[in-house]
């Protein structure tokens, strides 16, 4: 049982000021889960979280999440940028990018923020922009398959990002020549975990190659990346990640392999995207047609443009009806977007309560990945993203995008000429 956050009348009260489709964010939820992350690290002197800016790119949202202790982690220009006006500044800000042009390296070193190369070759890349910091990181990519138990739970080998050993053996070295002093290690093997392990076993992973680079290259390993990764339950059967159990997992993996060389200063940060504000956020899209034909249809008045996941992975998102949470689940809907591409879908084949038109479906945990991978295809408009504050009331964090926006990229002076 997945229950929304808001109820029918206070998503009608919402409506009146702001029409759907929007997406709406829960601060209380926002912050009690950032200090449960921070409670499951607190035994880590050095622990910081550093949000994945991607995930959810608006600044009201970056402004509480630093509020909680949080740090930014961008890969590209524009997320510099945000973080920057966030106030982000130097050490809370991760660079976490791959196949970086020039300019963002350049911004990022001159926001002090720390640089962690993806590829070999990205060193004497940077050393022509800027000079090495001192402190610097390098993401691993141990190749192969990843697994928890018997399941495989993601493809290395198949992965675009990181290094090999023999690379980031070569690169800590030539770094190391060139002033580094500090040193990260980071490594991102698997996406939308479901299992407490997966940090413990990509800790134990990255902890083991921290002693063997520290030991052959006598360096300063000062922080281990654990990323992100961290899934959440989008399907109501299924449960979530305990946070304390995965601090405590990784807390055993530490005390085992690093303490015992003295490495008891490493610090532990994450990037963890979803599961900080998957849940905290869902959109509210209003029903405005019905369809029968080989299938039974509902056409909601938002698209994949606000929320691209069912369409580009077939991900489940949780519905609910808003004020028919009661309401046996007797009907079979395709629930869908209306741009010309027919994978718009947000559900098919969904078991739902009967619909009627201009009720309010509540799409649960789009708070991230969700309006920031929305596009203009069919030149559809992005919605709206609402923040309900802890308070009860509504704050306006982005407004929806209009026509200006959308054809700001000519000059349609003329056309919006009043
Ligand atoms: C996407 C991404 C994250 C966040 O991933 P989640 O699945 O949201 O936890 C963290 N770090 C990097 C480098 C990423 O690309």
């Amino acid at each position: 049982m997945k229950t929304p956050f808001v109820s029918l009348e206070q998503a009608k009260k919402i409506i009146e000021q702001y029409p759907t489709p929007f997406h709406l964010y829960d601060e209380k939820g926002i912050r009690e889960n950032a200090r449960k992350v921070n409670r499951a690290f607190s035994w880590n002197k050095g622990f910081k979280e550093f949000f994945a800016v991607k995930a959810t790119p608006t600044p009201g949202i970056l402004q509480i999440l630093k509020e909680e202790g949080c740090g930014a982690d961008c890969s590209s220009f524009t997320e510099l940028q945000i973080a920057q006006a966030v106030g982000f500044s130097c050490e809370e800000i991760m660079f976490s990018s791959n196949m970086t042009p020039a300019e963002d390296f350049v911004l990022a070193n001159d926001l002090g923020a720390i640089i962690n190369f993806d590829d070999f070759t990205h060193i004497a890349y940077f050393e022509k922009l800027a000079k090495i910091p001192e402190t610097v990181c390098c993401r691993y990519n141990p190749g192969g398959l990843f697994q928890v138990s018997n399941d495989i739970m993601d493809n290395p080998g198949d992965a675009k990002y990181g290094m090999t050993k023999e690379q980031m053996k070569e690169g800590f070295r030539i770094l190391k020549e060139k002033g580094a002093k500090h040193f990260g290690i980071h490594s991102f093997l698997a996406s939308s975990t479901s299992s407490n392990t997966y940090y413990p076993m990509l800790a134990k992973i990255l902890f083991e190659l921290a002693v063997e680079l520290k030991k052959e290259l006598d360096i300063h390993i000062a922080f281990i990346n654990l990323s992100g990764g961290v899934g959440v339950p989008y399907r109501p059967e299924e449960t979530a990640c305990d946070i304390m159990a995965i601090g405590e997992g990784v807390r055993q993996v530490y005390e085992e392999i690093l303490e015992p060389e003295g490495m008891g200063d490493v610090a532990i940060y994450t990037e963890m995207g979803r599961f900080m504000l998957a849940p905290y956020g869902s959109m509210l899209a209003t029903a405005i047609h019905e369809k029968h034909i080989y299938k039974e249809y509902i056409g909601l008045d938002a698209c994949a443009a606000n929320l691209m996941r069912p369409a580009m992975y077939g991900a489940y998102h949780h519905m609910t009806v808003l004020g028919k949470e009661e309401q046996a689940c007797d009907h079979t809907y395709d629930v869908v977007g209306g741009l010309c591409e027919n994978n718009d879908k947000f559900a098919i084949d969904r078991q739902l309560p009967e619909i009627k038109i201009g009720d309010i479906i509540y799409i649960h945990d789009t708070g991230a990945h969700g309006h920031s991978m929305g596009y203009n295809y069919n030149g559809k408009l992005r919605s709206a993203e609402l923040l309900l504050k802890e308070d009860g009331e509504i704050a306006l964090l982005r407004r929806a995008e209009t026509p200006e926006d959308y054809f700001a990229t000519f000059d349609f002076t003329g056309l919006f000429k009043k």
